[in-house]
């Protein structure tokens, strides 16, 4: 049997992968949930909003394959003629013409339809949420693991698919691993760990008939970066983005305010009637940030190549985004790794059954 740890959108791939192999697998998922970083919410009026994983590019040919055979459609992110520079103590503050730049996708659906496409396949059964590894340990090719503090399962193959900093400090080893691998994985930065991702509802697309701009960059905030969020049916409009981290520190009430008044400073009264307002903190979230924690650059570490290594003799495989080679970080990174942890497994499997034969 082998046993994923993680159902972020690389273990879901792994687990997708080692079904259609008929390859006897589970996942255990700390969460009650699947999709890990990718949190596609859907408000009272079902405007999906997307508090995780949104953009990709066409460079980014591992997801944009999977999209295509899984029959999910990319759709163009909207960025109008014209962004806003908000920063009211230089002179660099107004409307400016966008210089031209390679377009950006959103998934059709929301990025959830990729996590509900592939837990689909993979089915329920094979999928345990509110399962939190705590202990693997590896003995004459027998692995064990501690669930919940209470209960082992057996496995012949384990694939990590965890953020290198939330699995070195979350799962005790033993025997240990090799100290140039946890001493790596210690100091590889979780994508977006830091992120504050919010979002304001509307009825209207009024920026949109207004040529008012619905990029809006700042250096102070509370909106960082804000991008029109209309959904692909052009029927479901918001604002969506990044806020500055150091907004963290106030009440989601005052933060909403402070929002709002900069969003109606840029684009008028009308901001005034916004729906709702979502929210995710992402540096509170256990399976994301590693509370004790100390600084890191954006990416550090992100693709080390010790990550692709296996560990106790090809029974353990590091997986999640922050191992990938080509775009470690974001979700055509997860989709490389998931696809590779299930290439080292099935060459495992392969190789003992022809020694097996001989
Ligand atoms: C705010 C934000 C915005 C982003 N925007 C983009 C974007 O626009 N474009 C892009 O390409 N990428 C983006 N990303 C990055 C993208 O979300 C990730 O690259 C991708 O989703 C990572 O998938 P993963 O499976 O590697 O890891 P995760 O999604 O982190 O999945 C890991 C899973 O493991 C579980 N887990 C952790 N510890 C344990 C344990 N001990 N036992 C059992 N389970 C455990 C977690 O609960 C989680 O479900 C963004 C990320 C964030 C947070």
């Amino acid at each position: 049997m082998v046993i994923i740890i993680g159902a972020g959108l690389s273990g879901l791939v792994t687990a997708y992968r080692l079904k259609q192999a008929n390859i006897p697998f589970k996942i255990l998922e700390a969460k009650e949930t699947v999709g890990g970083r990718i949190s596609t919410k859907t408000t009272e009026n079902e405007t999906p909003i997307e508090m995780g994983a949104t953009w990709f590019g066409r460079q980014h040919q591992n997801l944009n394959s999977l999209l295509n055979e899984l029959h999910l459609k990319p759709f163009r992110q909207y960025h109008g003629e014209y962004y806003f520079y908000d920063d009211q103590n230089s002179s660099h503050h107004g409307k400016y013409k966008l210089p031209h730049q390679e377009p950006s996708y959103r998934i059709a659906g929301g990025s959830f339809s990729l996590i509900n496409t592939l837990a689909e396949r993979i089915g329920e059964d094979n999928i345990l949420t509110s399962h939190t590894v705590e202990e693997i340990k590896a003995y004459e090719d027998k692995l064990t693991l501690k669930i919940n503090n209470e209960k082992t399962i057996q496995a012949d193959q384990i694939i990590i698919s965890v953020p290198p900093k939330i699995w070195v400090n979350q799962i005790q080893f033993e025997p240990e691993l090799p100290a140039a691998l946890t001493e790596t994985a210690k100091n590889t930065q979780t994508w977006m760990e830091d992120s504050i991702k919010a979002a304001v509802e509307f009825s209207e697309p009024f920026w949109k008939e207004n040529q008012l701009p619905s990029t809006i960059m700042s250096n102070y905030g509370p909106f960082v970066e804000c991008y029109d969020h209309t959904n692909q049916q052009e029927n479901k409009f918001a604002l969506c983005g990044f806020l500055n981290p150091a907004f963290k520190e106030i009440k989601k009430e005052e933060r909403e305010q402070l929002v709002i008044q900069q969003l109606s400073s840029i684009l008028g009264e009308k901001v005034r009637e916004a729906k709702s307002y979502l929210e995710y903190i992402w540096s509170e979230d256990d399976q994301v940030k590693w509370p004790k924690d100390i600084f890191m650059q954006p990416h550090q570490n992100n693709g080390h190549p010790i990550f692709r290594n296996p560990f106790f003799n090809h029974r353990l495989i590091i997986s999640s985004s922050e191992s990938a080679s080509l775009f470690p970080g974001y979700m055509d990174g997860a989709v490389e790794a998931g696809e590779n942890a299930f290439k080292q497994v099935f060459d495992k499997i392969k190789q003992e059954q022809n020694q097996q034969l001989n």
